[in-house]
């Protein structure tokens, strides 16, 4: 059993809802959703915070981008608009030590965030 919750989700050890998902890059939504569309975009390599992204992570990352706004279009919020988090360590409540952006959408966003 992996230490990482998402690598045992990547690795269907636990279930999620997946939404999406590539070679590179896996979608779910969020157990504990902060708006009507929550979904967790990760890059399937294991990567702990936005600190240890290395150059050679620049295309993954990327990829994130690209998912988040394929999801986005696919469940019809793309005009109304979304938003796109990362959270890094303690301060910023990062909880999960394996990179993944939030995709959040479907209500009015407030800003700026608590
Ligand atoms: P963060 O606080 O930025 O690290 O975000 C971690 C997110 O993972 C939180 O929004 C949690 O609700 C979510 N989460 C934790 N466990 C699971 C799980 N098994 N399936 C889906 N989402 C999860």
């Amino acid at each position: 059993m992996s230490e990482d919750l998402f690598l045992k989700i990547i690795s269907r050890e636990i279930p999620a809802d997946i939404v999406y998902e590539t070679d590179d890059v896996l979608a779910f939504r969020d157990v504990n959703p902060q708006a009507p569309l929550h979904v967790l975009i990760i890059p399937k390599l294991h990567i702990r915070t936005i600190n240890d992204i290395q150059a050679q992570d620049a295309e993954l990352v990327g990829k994130l981008f690209l998912a988040a706004r394929e999801i986005a279009a696919g469940q019809g919020i793309a005009e109304d608009g979304y938003r796109v988090v990362m959270n890094c360590n303690a301060m910023a409540g990062q909880t999960v030590f394996h990179i993944h952006l939030h995709l959040l959408g479907g209500r009015r966003l407030d800003w700026p965030p608590g």
